[in-house]
């Protein structure tokens, strides 16, 4: 299964990617994540993407683009992948359309996860994160046991710099602006589906999980 997953910041897209990897046996392939780990190694793409991110402004199109290429070039992606935070600009989206006509290997389809714009400031806002093992928190609808300490690991937990609420506005207008547009072009190539992104993770999922299910079982 080779899947797409659109979403504005906050849709849960990180999260539902991971439950729908381990249920379909594919790579979880995450734009965000990749430039993130650039950054903690101190590439010199991580250098320019940095300031970038922390803005909540979009990294060059080039810059990502080859960064994703690579990444789906590599052996966990062959049985399929699920591609979350990428792409995000019409450009990305056309030059991931070439590079899967080059591997022979299309799409089978686009998700697009769709969530009000409060509901987003109020998940995104509340977000903390481990910064040793990644595990996921909200103060209110997921706090962990002790304040400020992950219960899987006991690491710190803290809010990424671009969830703080200015920039949380600011990367909903990019997604606006830029993103959005991508919801025409897959739905105009018959790939696009719309998921309720409201309620629970389980909820969504289940939404996702349905969805999935009858597109695998088209001829
Ligand atoms: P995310 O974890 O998906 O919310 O991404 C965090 C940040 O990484 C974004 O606000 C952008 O600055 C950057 N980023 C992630 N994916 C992309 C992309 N496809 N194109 C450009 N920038 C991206």
């Amino acid at each position: 299964m080779r899947l797409v997953l659109l979403g504005p910041p906050g849709a849960g897209k990180g999260t539902q990617a991971k439950l729908l990897t381990a249920k379909c046996d594919a790579a979880h392939v995450s734009a965000g994540d990749l430039l993130r780990q650039a950054v903690a190694d101190g590439s010199e793409l991580g250098q320019t993407a940095k300031p970038i991110m922390a803005q909540g402004a979009l990294v060059p199109d080039g810059v990502v683009i080859e960064l994703i290429e690579k990444r789906l070039r590599r052996p966990d992606c062959a049985g399929g992948y699920i591609l979350d935070g990428f792409p995000r600009t019409l450009r990305q989206a056309e030059a991931l359309s070439e590079v899967l006509k080059l591997l022979h290997a299309p799409l089978d389809m686009v998700l697009s996860v769709e969530v009000s714009e409060d509901d987003l400031v109020r998940r995104l806002a509340g977000r903390r994160i481990c910064r040793a093992c990644g595990s996921m928190f909200h103060v209110d609808t997921k706090p962990p046991t002790r304040v400020g300490v992950c219960d899987n690991c006991g690491g710190p937990l803290l809010q990424r710099d671009d969830d703080k609420e200015d920039t949380i506005r600011h990367r909903l207008r990019v997604y606006r602006e830029q993103t959005e547009p991508l919801i025409a072009y897959y739905n105009t190539m018959g790939l696009l589906r719309r998921i309720d992104g409201h309620g629970t993770i389980e909820e969504i999922a289940e939404r996702i999980h349905q969805t999935v299910g009858d597109g695998q079982e088209q001829p």
